[in-house]
């Protein structure tokens, strides 16, 4: 086994789920690891304390006059349950048929020492790095990275940077290098409709008074049209619209096909906003979604019951240049103006996030694709993803500055879940990558 990767399964040795008390002292063990490994290779490095998780904050010498790139990663993991569907245990790493199979492998341990092992790497084979480095790795971004931004506020000088990167988001395929220049936004809201004081006989009563399930029903049918467009007013206003080479590059990105799409899916059909693919809808176009919808009876057989009360639970995912807050206040005119009479409505704003786009033919998309393409020897596609990442706007509101995301994880990877896996090919692809991109990076 190289040293490389007997690192790497020390590292996936320590149990550091964050969510759960009971492992605090793993998840320190684990940051207090990272300092010594980076202290090992040459680094200045530190563990920074928060009300929960340590912060782990390493730096090279910096020289006047080089680029200073910040590489984020995170060190704690998910809980392992069901424990009974691993094959192997969690933190007991392992290889086989190529893979790494522990907790964190791919999700972000894996990733995110591929970037530190590079580094050493450039350091025991030039006795420098081309550029000034920070390393920022913190060990609650599985519970939210609470205490990230108040970091981020009291270290804003010592944080920097021309540029960061995080390899933290996902590969398209086996063996196509992927660079993420954009993520979806996100408002979401609970609408909840009163009617009567309490459970009405639907014999009795039914007719007389209006039925919050009902009206809940058809709040909901309100926001799209029958072409999966949104009816909300001035939803689309600030849409950025998709160019034209966006659109050409994803025809040809592999793994996301329709075909590919309706496979993983499992759904008898697509169905979307008319006149875009299903990339485009998912990575580019703002979408309305009911994730919860309740009232009445939920139980065996029926009952005839005209239920007092009923809800919905929405969210919205928004894409540049929408803003959450904007959206929310749109679509709780819309609810509020739809709602039929008869009942009451109450709408509950809940949490959001900004969406983010930067361009990837900037000078450090540029460094950052030629890198992919030396790692992986493979031209890279660029994408943008559908979920949200809410520390890559923090870090543009705080540093001012942009993420590359330089994602290494396989759609099969089991993050989150039972027999999560990272292939031994991308841990290595990854040392390559964090010393071309060190090298691209300082050159642009
Ligand atoms: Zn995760």
């Amino acid at each position: 086994m190289t040293n490389e990767l007997k690192d790497l399964f020390s590292f996936l040795r320590f149990a550091s789920v964050s969510t759960d008390s009971k492992y605090a002292a793993d998840v320190r063990a684990c940051g207090e690891w990272l300092i010594q490994k980076l202290q090992g290779m040459g680094l200045t490095a530190e563990l920074h304390e928060t009300p929960r998780h340590p912060i782990v904050l390493a730096k090279n010498e910096h020289v006047e006059g080089r680029k200073t790139v910040l590489i984020y990663g995170h060190y704690d993991v998910q809980p392992v349950d069901p424990l009974s569907l691993w094959k192997t245990g969690p933190f007991e790493p392992e290889i086989r048929d190529g893979r790494i199979w522990a907790r964190g492998a791919t999700d972000n341990k894996g990733q995110m020492l591929a970037h530190l092992l590079g580094v050493e790497k450039t350091l025991r084979e030039e006795g420098e790095l081309p550029v000034n480095l920070i390393f920022l790795f913190e060990g609650e971004e599985e519970i939210g990275s609470a205490n990230l931004k108040p970091f981020l506020e009291a270290h804003k000088d010592e944080l920097k940077c021309d540029v960061i990167a995080i390899s933290d988001t996902g590969m398209v395929a086996p063996g196509v290098p992927t660079l993420g220049y954009g993520l979806r936004g996100i408002s979401a809201c609970e609408v909840i409709v009163r009617g009567p004081k309490g459970d009405l006989h639907s014999g009795l009563f039914g007719g007389a008074v209006a039925n919050p399930a009902t009206a809940v029903a058809r709040l909901v049918a309100s926001l799209h049209d029958d072409n999966g467009r949104i009816q909300v007013e001035g939803f689309y206003d600030d849409v950025r619209p998709l160019e034209d080479w966006e659109r050409e590059m994803w025809a040809k990105v592999p793994g996301v096909s329709e075909q590919d799409f309706l496979d993983v899916t499992g759904s008898p059909s697509l169905f979307g906003e008319e006149g875009y693919s299903s990339a485009e809808r998912t990575w580019a176009r703002p979408t309305a979604e009911v994730n919860g919808i309740g009232g009445g009876y939920q139980g065996e057989g029926s009952k005839t019951v005209l239920p007092a009360e009923a809800f919905a639970k929405l969210t919205f995912r928004i894409v540049p240049d929408q803003d959450p807050v904007d959206i929310i206040q749109k679509v709780k005119r819309h609810l509020e103006a739809k709602c039929p009479p008869g009942v009451e409505i109450e709408v509950k704003i809940g949490h959001d996030a900004q969406p983010y786009a930067t361009d990837p033919h900037s000078k450090f998309g540029l460094a950052a694709q030629t890198a992919l393409k030396k790692a992986f020897n493979a031209d890279p596609v660029l994408i943008r993803e559908g979920g949200s990442i809410p520390i890559v706007q923090t870090f543009r509101d705080v540093l001012g500055v942009d993420t590359l995301l330089l994602g290494l994880a396989l759609a099969d990877a089991q993050i989150h879940a039972p027999n999560e896996n990272f292939p031994v090919e991308n841990f290595e692809a990854g040392i390559r990558l964090n010393q071309a991109l060190l090298k691209e990076l300082a050159a642009c």
